[in-house]
């Protein structure tokens, strides 16, 4: 038992500064690098006018507002079970010994938390926060932009990167940060360039990483299912699909999908303060 803590505990702890690092640290410093180093070279390589500039320095701003913003709301997002019930003429049934309270329908207890969520889809490791029935559209929506924000960083720098080497020396750039032996079949130096190559190849396997994880949520949240039910083959809510959409993104879906911080309040039926 007292191992278990321990673990949990270290978990805890391990989770707290990965998703410090992911918040204050990766996330700008990925849009800070891209802005003051890829940009001057881009705009050599495509010999950008001011209005091509101006619309990719808006488009960049854009994604990357809402990659933070969504990802502050997903962590901000309070999605405790309420001590009083959501809906107080329902009758609620499981009920939670750590937290003291009767469960609604779709909410768990989480270890890591310590806390039973409202709905909850699963604990995400990442951001060292549940994801559930009030934050999940923030969730969602983190993953589509940083998605976009990947395939669009990725594709320009392709040409930033390319644009330092013989197209035969790319090729091994880009094979030798995977096998290091393969530098001995170039006589090319190891440099600053290499980095990059390095960048570029974490992008792609992110994108790749991003875009897998956003197809299961997208799937799970237009079956009306939580990643807990689909782990668990529980398929008891064969709701429409656009019922399903505005129980994760609300009323105002249309706003919520382009702007985080645009209110969009949930339908308010008693879909989730019923018992299981
Ligand atoms: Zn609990
Ligand atoms: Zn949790």
């Amino acid at each position: 038992m007292k191992q278990n803590k321990k673990l949990l505990l270290c978990r805890y702890i391990f989770e707290k500064v990965m998703a410090f690092g992911l918040i204050f640290l990766l996330t700008p410093g990925y849009y800070i690098f891209h802005m003051t180093i890829v940009r001057p070279y881009l705009i050599k390589i495509f010999k950008m006018g001011t209005a091509m500039h101006v619309f990719h320095v808006f488009l960049s701003l854009f994604i990357f507002i809402n990659v933070c913003g969504n990802m502050f709301l997903a962590l901000l997002t309070d999605n405790r079970v309420p001590r009083m019930s959501l809906c107080q003429n329902e009758k609620f049934g499981r009920y939670c010994v750590c937290c003291k309270l009767e469960q609604p329908r779709k909410s768990f207890h989480c270890e890591t938390c310590g806390v039973c969520i409202l709905r909850r889809d699963h604990h995400c490791f990442f951001f060292s926060r549940c994801i559930g029935l009030n934050n999940q559209r923030y969730y969602i929506m983190y993953l589509t932009y940083i998605s976009i924000g990947l395939i669009y960083s990725t594709y320009y720098d392709y040409f930033f990167v390319s644009s330092m080497y013989d197209s035969y020396d790319f090729i091994i750039a880009l094979l030798r940060v995977f096998n290091p032996l393969v530098s001995f079949i170039s006589t090319e130096p190891v440099g600053i360039r290499d980095l990059y190559v390095l960048f570029f190849d974490l992008n792609v396997i992110f994108i790749f990483w991003a875009t897998t994880v956003l197809w299961f949520h997208v799937k799970n949240m237009m079956m009306g299912i939580t990643a807990y039910e689909h782990k668990k083959i529980i398929r008891s809510d064969m709701t429409k699909w656009n019922e399903n959409l505005l129980n994760v993104f609300g009323k105002r879906w249309y706003w919520a999908v382009l702007w985080p911080f645009v209110e969009s309040p949930l339908p308010r039926s008693n879909n989730f303060s019923r018992i299981d």
